[in-house]
């Protein structure tokens, strides 16, 4: 038996198989061969198999996500079946007198650079198509497996960090922990975690090879540990444990249906974060008041080409309807600084988190943001639809923001399309935002403090920088006080103020949210009914005296 120790992002326990999960990063090595004929006929046996997995792929996604989406995989599989792109294979194979993995990397790069540099959007997006399959072909002449090869049973992922596009394409019923070299506890991998609810460790010393793959592992989120290869006493201890905390789970389900009310009368909105509508049952099953933060960038991050407006109102649609008259708070698109998306084609930037990100992004480039905008005003009709912007500065961009909402509502009124007319509200997120909210209260109907970003850029802290882990404090009183005048300035105009940042889950901070008069909490589905339990026990006035 071996154990490493990480940092905990959920509690719990998970019992089962560790899978290692390897990107398709390959050394690309230049080799010389001598025999082209036998190096071009590996080349086409290992096309065949890359078709045969697109098809195996295709035949899975058209089951799970339809058509629309699944038909990727059969552009995939007819760009394999490209002549300019096989002849660019063989040309460098026979002339170079070179190794098939080298021939395809180097066709790979030239054919991206060329689509890249093409005018026409659809085309342009193709670049990353041709990385992708010639990612696949080297992987299959280099003998390593797929890692986007599903399991068939439940695992652990064990990786060495996780972007948030690696993670959409998990199979999350497959998915029993994740166990993280790097990342930190504010990193999409951590947010996902806690959302669907499963024990997590980030910054674990673990190696990722042969020592870890295939062994039976123990996850324990209490205590921050992976157990590999457990002996018989702590797979006992720990199934012990693990049969505990579903007890506690059982426990909280009887609070269920019950409203949050503090003993002294004070009311708190108890809502749920979610990334995808595929997180809706949990929150309906943890019995969430509403939604407080629809992560819609996700939506983007899940595609390989702009979500056009009618993908979107059906997924918008779909929220609303599923929570039957709930508000659901969408927020527009969050894109940027560790959310990249290919597709965008951003320049690099040399500090992403201080860039060009978010609502900057929506309000430089209309088409997307009005895109999007027209899909919320649409589902709206469809339930108690709420639209929040993130990453707001000023009250300048907010008066832009209205702009495009008012000419998106003459639009759909002109062409007699059915719309409600969703509350408007900004996330606070910036310290600059936090400091003017008297003013900006004036404009919106509502805050959500984004205590994640408000940390990052309060403290001058990278929130992806896990050797910063130990300096990022989200109890700092800069934070706190912060917290405490957004809301203030919220009720003096008005309006009403939660917190959708990590923060608002922290369960040692419940009752002082609750006494500086925060009006809702949005929270990973899972923290509800335990935050619930601590408001029905809190008396708000004795706690504010005992202070
Ligand atoms: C935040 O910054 O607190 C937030 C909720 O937004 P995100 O984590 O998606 O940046
Ligand atoms: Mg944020």
């Amino acid at each position: 038996m071996k154990a490493y120790t990480g940092k905990s992002v959920f509690g719990g326990i998970a019992i089962g198989k560790i899978s290692v999960y390897k990107k398709n990063e390959h050394l690309i090595k230049r080799m010389k061969i001598h025999d082209a004929d036998a190096e071009m006929e590996r080349y086409k046996t290992a096309r065949s198999e890359a078709i045969l997995q697109l098809q195996g792929l295709y035949d899975k996604a058209l089951k799970e996500v339809g058509e629309a989406n699944a038909a990727i995989f059969e552009v995939h599989q007819m760009m394999l079946e490209d002549d300019d792109y096989n002849k660019s294979v063989e040309n460098i194979v026979r002339n170079q007198e070179v190794n098939a993995e080298y021939a395809v990397a180097m066709t790979g790069d030239n054919f991206a650079q060329m689509f890249a540099s093409m005018d026409d959007d659809y085309m342009r997006e193709r670049a990353a198509d041709v990385k992708d399959i010639s990612e696949r072909l080297i992987t299959v002449l280099s003998g390593s497996e797929d890692s986007s090869a599903d399991s068939k049973e439940p695992v652990i992922i064990v990786a060495d960090d996780l972007a948030p596009s690696e993670t959409v394409q998990l199979d999350k019923d497959m998915v029993l922990s994740f166990v993280t070299v790097h990342g930190s506890l504010n990193s999409h991998t951590a947010i996902l975690a806690r959302t669907m609810a499963i024990p997590a460790l980030i910054g674990t010393p673990i190696p990722l090879d042969e020592t870890v793959d295939g062994k039976l592992g123990i996850v324990d989120g209490i205590t921050g540990i992976i157990y590999v290869d457990p002996d018989e006493d702590t797979l006992i201890e720990m199934q012990k444990k693990q049969a505990e905390e579903t007890e506690k789970k059982n426990l909280l389900q009887t609070l269920k249906g019950r409203e949050n009310v503090t003993l002294d009368g004070q009311k708190v909105m108890l809502y749920a974060n979610i990334g995808n509508i595929k997180d809706l049952a949990t929150v309906i099953q943890n019995d969430a008041g509403g939604i407080g933060l629809f992560r819609s960038e996700f939506i983007y991050l899940e595609n390989d080409h702009y979500p056009t407006e009618e993908e979107q109102f059906q997924i918008y649609k779909k929220v609303a309807e599923t929570m039957a008259g709930k508000r659901v708070i969408i927020r527009t698109l969050d894109i940027g600084a560790d959310k990249q998306c290919d597709y965008f084609d951003m320049e690099h930037e040399e500090n992403p988190a201080l860039g060009y990100r978010a609502i900057r992004i929506c309000l430089t480039r209309p088409e997307i943001f009005k895109t999007q905008l027209r899909a919320l005003f649409r589902a709206s009709a469809f339930g108690k639809i709420a639209i929040m912007y993130p990453m707001i500065t000023s009250i300048s961009e907010i008066k832009k923001i209205q702009e495009m909402v008012a000419l998106v509502k003459a639009e759909l009124n002109m062409e007699g399309i059915e719309h409600d007319n969703p509350e408007q509200g900004i996330m606070i997120e910036t310290p600059a935002a936090a400091i003017i909210s008297d003013e900006l209260a004036k404009e919106v109907d509502f805050f959500s403090i984004g205590t994640n970003d408000l940390t990052q850029y309060t403290l001058a802290i990278d929130r992806q920088n896990t050797k910063l882990d130990e300096f990022y404090d989200p109890h700092h009183p800069a934070i706190l006080r912060m917290i405490s005048i957004v809301v203030e300035n919220a009720h003096k105009a008005g309006i009403w103020a939660g917190i959708c940042g990590e923060l608002g889950a922290d369960q040692s901070l419940t009752k002082e949210f609750l006494a500086m008069g925060v009006d809702e909490l949005s929270v990973s589905p899972g923290s509800i009914l335990p935050i619930r339990k601590i408001v029905l026990e809190t008396n708000v006035e004795e706690y504010k005296a005992g202070k």
